[in-house]
């Protein structure tokens, strides 16, 4: 096969401790998903359905350095736990979803805040919001084997220094094997995806200059520096 111009390289995540690479397909997000921090977005926790959406594929940030983006003023960072998805599948029940799981990263669901709060007054998809260049920074995945699954567990953002998100997994309103589940309904999951689980209260403004610590228990660290753009 040959194509009018090279396509672009394959988006790709580090796996701890090995030397291949985690290629990746589809990165899914879960919106609403901590009752907090839905609190101090200004609504009200529900469980009638999980809020999913995208971003690009070529949207990861892997060097840890993220530019800030065009047409916003009001960058959010939202510290999340991040699920890799190694084996697919479509219609997956819920009790055997951790099966499909390779491993989990700590990664950042950037977000243009005002372009996602003036969409949603008029009923406009958040895509400009959520799924911009660079708007997915994650850290080297660690496989199950190594981590376990993240029924609790702490996750903590510090930007500059200060503690901003401080949370447990327990408190997920949708849990990872029922998130994978729901999405299965929706999507023939495959090898590769990646799915955002949602952030905690404390989300906020960054700056260029501004450097993101995302840590999570058992998994690595993950750096991020906003850069000019
Ligand atoms: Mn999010």
């Amino acid at each position: 096969m040959t194509f009018v111009f090279p396509g672009r390289p394959q988006p790709a995540v580090a796996i701890s401790g090995q030397d291949a690479l985690f290629p990746v397909n589809r990165i899914y997000c879960v919106g609403k998903n901590y009752a907090a921090h839905i609190r101090e977005m200004g609504a009200e926790a529900s469980r009638d359905a999980v809020c999913f959406f995208l971003k690009p594929a070529d949207a990861l940030v892997t060097d840890g350095r993220m530019p800030y983006p065009p047409g916003t003023a009001n960058l959010h960072f939202e510290g999340e736990l991040v699920i890799a998805i190694g084996k697919g599948g479509a219609n997956i029940p819920a009790a055997a979803a951790l099966d499909h799981v390779f491993g989990y990263a700590a990664g950042l669901d950037m977000t243009r805040r005002d372009l996602q709060l003036a969409a949603g007054r008029v009923g406009h998809p958040w895509d400009t919001g959520k799924a911009f260049d660079g708007s997915a920074p994650v850290s080297p995945i660690v496989p199950v084997a190594q981590c376990g699954h993240f029924a609790r567990g702490s996750l903590k953002l510090w930007v500059n220094g200060l503690l901003r998100q401080d949370a447990d997994f327990g408190d997920l309103i949708w849990k990872n094997h029922e998130v994978i589940s729901e999405l299965s309904k929706l999507y023939t999951l495959q090898a590769g995806d990646l799915i955002f689980t949602g952030t905690p209260a404390g989300v906020g403004p960054v700056v260029a200059g501004d450097r993101i610590e995302l840590c999570i228990d058992r998994l690595n660290k993950l750096e991020v520096l906003i850069t000019a753009s």
